[in-house]
């Protein structure tokens, strides 16, 4: 869908990673800001319970957390 945009400046499909710089917690809920940022394949850890994630993403360029 987003291929549509390809060639703007700042798409995120010229092969850079996505990085994020938040998530929020499928465990607690919490939203964890990450000033250094992350991407895909990187581990995070959630500030507040202390759950390490495994990140992911999918093919709509969304935020899949998997528990490590
Ligand atoms: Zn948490």
């Amino acid at each position: 869908m987003s291929l549509r945009e390809y060639g703007g400046e700042g798409s995120d499909d010229s092969g850079k990673p996505k990085i994020f710089d938040e998530f929020d917690c499928p465990l607690c809920n919490a939203n964890n800001p990450y000033g250094d940022g992350f991407k895909e394949k990187d581990e995070i850890r959630c500030y507040y319970c202390g759950q390490e994630y495994k990140v992911k993403i999918d093919d709509n360029g969304k935020l899949k957390l998997k528990e490590l």
